[in-house]
């Protein structure tokens, strides 16, 4: 893990936490850690707030209560590190070289299912508009056109 790790307002979105330090590519930068629940243990306590930091865990539907550092690590479409999953933690991990001073950044690869859209605003080139994942944009491009259709009958 590196230290020198600060949080600061950021121009992605609220704060963001950034690096004092140089960190080389590969480098495992912190864990997203925090309480474990159950995917349904998550929705009923998170069900009257906008925001939270979870952060699902391997494919048995656990969720990450983020609580940390990690949690203030912002979404960009051209991020500078990659979460990895490893027997059920997950490390934010540099998938570059990382100058001192440069916010840190991953892609959330959003699937949550609820209606809501995940907007992006990360500034970046190639940015895509939205914090959900491929997948999850093609599986909400189906369901709209099967509603568009349904409409149309
Ligand atoms: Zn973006």
């Amino acid at each position: 893990m590196v230290d020198g790790l600060v949080i600061r307002s950021s121009s992605i979105h609220a704060a963001g936490c950034y690096t004092t330090r140089a960190i080389r590519k590969g480098k495992r930068v912190c864990e997203y850690d925090g309480p474990r629940f159950s995917k349904d243990e998550a929705d009923e306590r998170y069900k009257d707030r906008d925001i939270t930091y979870l952060f699902s865990c391997g494919d048995d539907g656990t969720v990450i209560d983020g609580f940390g550092i990690a949690m203030f690590i912002n979404h960009s479409c051209d991020p500078n590190c990659e979460s990895e999953n490893v027997d059920g933690r997950v490390y934010v991990v540099a998938i570059r070289n990382i100058a001192a001073g440069e916010e840190l950044t991953y892609e959330y690869n959003l699937h949550d299912s609820d209606d809501q859209d995940q907007n992006c605003y990360c500034g970046a080139k190639k940015c895509r508009g939205t914090m959900f994942s491929e997948d999850e944009v093609k599986r909400r491009a189906r369901k709209a056109r099967a509603a568009a259709k349904a409409l149309k009958r």
